[in-house]
This record gives C-alpha cells, structure tokens and sequence, in this order.
C-alpha cells in the first residue's frame, strides 16, 4: 500500500494520501486547498490516479481543498450523509466502505466534534478526523457539536478497536504524528473520565478561543460552488419529470454512476445502465462504449447518480468528448424519487 501522511503547517492539518499500488487510484483525505498543487504533483510523481477526496467533517480552521482538486482531477468529492457542503459528490452513511481500487475502508459515523463527523477504518488503522486527537479530543462546542454524542463515538465505537490500531487524526498541534487506540485509552487526559457527564463537564469547561479564520472558513466550505447550476444555464439538465417522459424512448440511454452499494441501497432506474464514475471517462473518450452507443446508434446519454452531482460532471466531460447532446437528471435519483417516480419503477438492483 502506498500511504503519504502530509502536513499543512498554517493548520496544523494532516492530509492522508493512500493507494493500493502505484499506478493505480488513490484516495485523499482532509485535503487542504493550499496545499493543492502539492498533492497532484505527488499524485502525479507516484503514478497515481486521484478518484476521490474525503473530508471527514466540515472544517472549520482551513478551507477544504475538495473542490480544486474535483475541477482539476475530476475526482468524487466524499462526506457523510448529515453534511451540508455543496461541494459534495458522493455522500457515506455508517457501515457503508470507502472504496478505491484494492482498498477498502469501513465507514464509522462518529459525531461529537461536529455532526458530520466520520471516521475511516483499515485492519490496522484508523482516520479518526477530529473526534480523537493524539492525546485529546476535538472540541464540541460549535457546529453542532455535542460532547455526549463525542462519549459514544469514543467509547462506543473508536476505543472499542484493537488496541494495536493506529490512530491518525486530522490535526496534531505538537508534532505528533500517530498513536493508538491502547495508547490513546492509557494517556489520553479526556478519556479518563468515569462517566458522560463527566466528559460532558469536561468538554463544557475548556473555553477555546474560535478558530482564527472560522467566519470566512465555515461559509467557504459550505459553498464551494455547484457543477449543477452550470450544467443547467448551458441546458443540460432535465428534471426528474422531463427524464420520466424520455425515459422509456428508444433513442434514450440511461446511465447510473453510482457504486453498487448505493445501487443497492437507494435502488436504480429500470433499464439504465451501469457505468461508475471512476470509469466513465474511458467509456466517453473516442473508442470507449459509451462514445461508441452514442454515435453509432444516435442515443442521447442521460447521466444520473444519487444527487447530480456525479452526473453533472459526467455531462461536462461527454460535451468534452464531442458528445453534444448528452445531459443529466438534476438531482439525480433523489429528485426522481421525490418526484414520485418511484414507486413502481425503480427496482433496488
Ligand atoms: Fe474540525
């Protein structure tokens, strides 16, 4: 496995970069946005190919760099489900995996610090965002933060990992690079309470000063800017109506990008079919099979996902490729659904 832990010194921020291999895909997480160029040259000098960048939660001390390195990698742009950020391509629930090529990670929701908080869990490592710190905790007094919410996701969840784990947090501000779970539980000052309300207590007393840049930072992450509003002013979107009516047409090609899991969770459009969007770009490109379906046979290609955002990058990338009428569903199968189509035509495979 490839791992590179990359620091951002004005935030004391650590970004972590991982693959299985080189020449294959990576992952990023907590990427910050000036240290964007350095992560793609990195990316660039392992022969990787960047597929997705994760935050664990909405920062609120530096601004996200998600959004650079979807415009310039066309990478999915990953949260929890409980996020706000609009940024956001790909959304993760408890018990779902992040996956890339030869990883996978159990996704853990672990609120507290704030209520978008995950963590990401390997055999023997844990990325536990800002919810467990190297020898502390992340504070719980903002953003929805809640300290009896952060004791279950600590004691609950984090702790109950194998002593052994490796534990990378978001941030250290001493230096500190990596601990564990058994090191953590035996010195950790926040974890030797007895009891929530203990911790409660602890965590109400602390009286932080706000993050130096929080007024400019919090609004920043929550609008990094929408492909969707784009695609549309350029009319190539449908509504989730208008693709009710076209979908069934011959002339009409149906493409899901999500992942199976979420296939299987949320249910797909009967007769899409399914290309995810780590793969769609060698589809679309001159000689892919997507490319190939539209010109040989005339078919419009209608991209959705889960929300459309996915999507709405794929409808760029196909005009890219001489694919001028291809288009999306905005708001993808959420909006199909809600529009009522789904009922009787959306199957859950
Ligand atoms: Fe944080």
């Amino acid at each position: 496995m490839i791992f590179r832990q990359l620091f951002d010194q004005t935030s004391g921020t650590y970004s972590y970069l991982l693959a299985s291999r080189r020449g294959g895909e990576a992952l990023i997480i907590d990427p910050v946005l000036e240290k964007v160029d350095r992560y793609l040259q990195l990316v660039r000098e392992l022969d990787l190919r960047l597929v997705k960048a994760i935050d664990t939660h909405l920062h609120a001390d530096h601004i996200t760099g998600l959004g650079a390195l979807r415009d310039k990698t066309h990478c999915i742009t990953v949260m929890g489900e409980q996020t706000r950020a609009d940024v956001v391509s790909m959304r993760l629930a408890d018990g779902d995996k992040l996956t890339i090529e030869g990883l996978a990670l159990d996704v853990i929701y672990t609120p507290g610090h704030t209520d978008d908080s995950y963590s990401f869990v390997m055999p023997d490592r844990v990325f536990t965002g800002d919810t467990l710190l190297i020898r502390g905790t992340g504070r719980t007094d903002f953003q929805n933060g809640d300290p009896r919410m952060q004791f279950e996701s600590l004691f609950g969840r984090l702790l109950k990992l194998p002593d052994a784990t490796m534990v990378f947090p978001a941030h250290d501000y001493k230096g500190d690079t990596v601990s564990t779970i058994g090191e953590e539980k035996a010195f950790n000052p926040r974890l030797q309470v007895t009891s929530v309300d203990e911790y409660v207590e602890l965590m109400n007393n602390l009286k932080l000063a706000n993050p130096k840049m929080m007024d400019v930072v919090v609004p920043a992450n929550l609008r990094v800017g929408l492909h969707q509003e784009e695609i549309a002013r350029r009319g190539w979107a449908l509504t989730a109506q208008q693709a009710l009516a076209l979908a069934a047409r011959p002339d009409i090609a149906l493409i899901d990008l999500r992942e199976r899991s979420e296939r299987e969770r949320h249910g797909a459009i009967p007769g899409a079919l399914h290309v995810p969007y780590t793969v769609l770009l060698e589809n679309i490109a001159p000689g892919g099979t997507l490319h190939e379906l539209a010109k040989s046979t005339g078919k419009r290609l209608v991209f959705y996902c889960a929300f459309g955002e996915r999507s709405a990058m794929a409808v760029q990338a196909a005009q890219d490729a001489g694919l001028n009428t291809a288009c999306h569903i905005e708001g993808g199968i959420d909006a199909w659904k809600k529009a009522g189509c789904n009922d009787s035509r959306a199957s859950t495979h």
